[in-house]
Parts: structure tokens; C-alpha cells; sequence
């Protein structure tokens, strides 16, 4: 019987068991290609998956983990071949079909994006879903029409790992770039990244105004909520605010004013069914248009049994950046 290192995680009988394993190789679930696992990272969705806190895994036994880079081993698949490096993130990995924190993972070739040359596998993967998903929202702003010359660029939830990336990359495109967080002991790392300006996130958490004072063309948003409605709330006419996560909930407390009186767009922001060309060209632009260094000052790294302890630091809002994960 070949076996791999894998986490596992069960149903239980109240909840789930999350444990590192052998796992059999027979159990992969069908895919083109079979990949030896180099790196994967720790995400939020990650947190949610291997706490059991929100009903991410809708399979089980589950290996979770939403993203990895590694080497392929077999493939059926026309574009790959034994020994290209590749990048997986979404797809329902981790969620409905068996994901990266294991050292073998078999998946449809077209889910798969080269690693950008120049890049390494680790540097992919403390990108990983978090950065690319930031890049995602980088390009919104752009395609429509929030450049560097249209005004400041708010991102909330700055010190985690969606902000943390996109500061960097916005940053270096030229923005002004405004980081809202809720750790004012991090303004040094945050200006490090190339925040020109630290706000304390309670400036976005009180009572939603329909329209408020303008203070930015355009924003990234990680948390959501009254967050999310007051940015919206904040900016300039004409411009927009990206809006990818949920950190600090689900709802969003708004009127229609931003919308009908200032023209402001809400753009919606998705990784995990994100279409191929958009990818490949995300992935591309994360190879220029963000700086290596500021990207290793922003990751930790942790061993394949290290993600059991992280995930719940994950759901506190206690990891600053990005954390990598070794498996291979
Ligand atoms: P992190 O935990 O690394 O960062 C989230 C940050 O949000 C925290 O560091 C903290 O920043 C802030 N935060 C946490 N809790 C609260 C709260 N209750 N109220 C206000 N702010 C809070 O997670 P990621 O950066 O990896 O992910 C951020 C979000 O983006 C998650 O909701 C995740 O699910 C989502 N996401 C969505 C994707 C998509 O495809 N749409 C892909 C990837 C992520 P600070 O301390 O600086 O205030």
C-alpha cells in the first residue's frame, strides 16, 4: 500500500477530528493529474475548515488546505507534463474535493496555472489564495477606472493576509494606500508594506451613515459588515470598493445612496471559480507587481502538523501576513 502525509479530518460524533495520517494513495479522488505537494499556506477559509467553525468541508474524510504548489508527477491532462510546477487554488480544494495539506494531491488539469517564471514555489504560496484573491481586487479597481491618480485606496483587515498583499502590491502600482486595522501595534510593519497612512479600524465600525465625508476613490474590503457600509459610505464620487471577505460578518448594514447619489460600485470578488484567462493573468501580474521582499517580511512558515495549532490564530485575527506551510 503507498501512503502519504496527510491531515485528515473526520466526522465525529459531535463535530469533527482533525489529525496528521497515512493516508492511501487509492483513497485521491479522481483527477487528470497527480502532483507532488511542495507548499501550501494557511487562509481564513482554512481556519474555518480545520476548526469546524463554519460548514466549509462537504466531504468527508477531507484533506484540507485551499491551495499548493508542487511537481507533477502523472498526467493525462494535454498542457502538463511529469516535472512542470504548478499552482492550485480554489476549485473547491479543501471543500469538496481532497486538498493541499497533504504531500500527493490528484486534480483536474484545468484548474491548474503555471508557477510564473522567476517565482519560486514557496513565494507562490505565501501569495497563495490570500494574494491572489488581493490581486483579484487590484485588477477590479483598475478595470474600473480606480488608478493611482483618481486618489487614495483604502484596505481594511490591512495587517492579515489579503490586506497585508494588497498593500504591497498597491503600494508599488503608485497608490496611496490607507490601511485600516484593528492592531495599532502593526502600523510599523503595515508602513513597511507601503501604507502611507494607518487608521484604527473603529473609524469604520460605528453607525452607517447613508453618505459620509469622502475620504478615498476606491477600496479592498476583508471583513465585511459595518465595515464594508461605511467604506462604501467614505468614498468618492465615481469610485468603487472591492469587496472579498467576511472577517468581521456576513451582513452589509447599506443603503442604496452610495450607489444612486455618488455612483459608487460595489465590486464582488470570488477566487475559488474564478475563470481561467483572469487567473493566468492575476498570477502574471503577482510575478511583476509585487515586491519579494516586502513579501518575505510578511511570512511565517510552519510545518504540515503546524496547521492543526495555527487555524484558530487565524480566526482571532492574530496572524499578521502570511503563513506558509512546508510539506515537501
Ligand atoms: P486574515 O485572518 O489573515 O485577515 C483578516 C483580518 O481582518 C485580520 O487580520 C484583522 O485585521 C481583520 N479582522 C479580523 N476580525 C475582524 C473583525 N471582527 N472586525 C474587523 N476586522 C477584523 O484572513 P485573510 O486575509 O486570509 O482573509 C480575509 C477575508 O477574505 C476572510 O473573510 C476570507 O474568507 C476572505 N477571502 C475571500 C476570498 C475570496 O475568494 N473572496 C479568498 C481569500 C480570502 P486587522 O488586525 O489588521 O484589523
Amino acid at each position: 500500500m503507498a501512503t502519504f502525509k496527510a491531515i485528515r479530518i473526520d466526522k465525529a460524533d459531535h463535530g469533527q477530528s482533525v489529525a496528521l495520517v497515512d493516508f492511501d494513495e487509492q483513497d485521491l479522488m479522481d483527477g487528470d493529474v497527480t502532483i507532488r505537494v511542495e507548499w501550501s499556506t494557511i487562509n481564513y477559509k482554512d481556519g474555518l475548515a480545520l476548526t469546524g467553525k463554519a460548514p466549509v468541508v462537504r466531504r468527508f474524510p477531507m484533506i484540507p488546505g485551499v491551495d499548493f504548489v508542487g511537481m507533477v508527477e502523472t498526467s493525462t491532462f494535454p498542457d502538463w507534463k511529469p516535472g512542470d510546477r504548478v499552482i492550485l487554488d480554489g476549485w473547491g480544494a479543501g471543500e469538496t474535493h481532497l486538498g493541499g495539506y497533504a504531500q500527493k494531491a490528484r486534480v483536474k488539469g484545468d484548474w491548474l496555472v503555471p508557477v510564473p517564471s522567476g517565482m519560486t514555489g514557496r513565494e507562490s504560496m505565501a501569495i497563495g489564495t490570500a494574494g491572489f484573491t488581493a490581486m483579484l481586487a487590484v485588477l477590479a479597481l483598475e478595470r474600473h477606472g480606480v488608478m493611482p491618480a483618481r486618489g487614495p485606496v483604502v484596505v481594511s483587515g490591512a495587517a492579515g493576509g489579503v490586506g497585508s498583499v494588497a498593500i504591497a502590491i498597491l503600494a508599488k502600482l503608485g497608490y496611496r494606500v490607507i490601511a485600516s486595522t484593528g492592531r495599532s501595534q502593526e502600523a510599523d510593519y503595515l508602513e513597511g508594506l507601503g501604507a502611507a497612512e494607518v487608521i484604527d479600524r473603529n473609524e469604520l465600525t460605528g453607525a452607517v451613515r447613508p453618505l459620509a465625508k469622502e475620504r478615498w476613490a476606491g477600496g479592498i474590503d476583508t471583513v465585511g459588515s459595518t465595515t464594508l457600509a461605511n467604506m462604501l459610505a467614505m468614498t468618492r464620487y465615481g469610485g468603487a470598493v472591492a469587496a472579498c471577505g467576511l472577517a468581521g460578518g456576513m451582513d452589509l448594514p447599506t443603503s442604496v445612496a452610495p450607489f444612486i447619489l455618488r455612483a459608487i460600485s460595489l465590486l464582488g470578488i470570488d477566487s475559488v471559480m474564478c475563470p481561467q484567462p483572469i487567473r493566468r493573468a492575476a498570477w502574471e501580474r503577482l510575478a511583476g507587481d509585487l515586491d519579494r521582499s516586502k513579501l518575505q517580511a510578511m511570512t511565517s512558515e510552519v510545518a504540515l502538523a503546524g496547521v492543526i495549532d495555527a487555524a484558530p490564530a487565524i480566526l482571532e485575527g492574530r496572524v499578521r501576513g502570511r503563513i506558509v506551510v512546508k510539506i515537501g
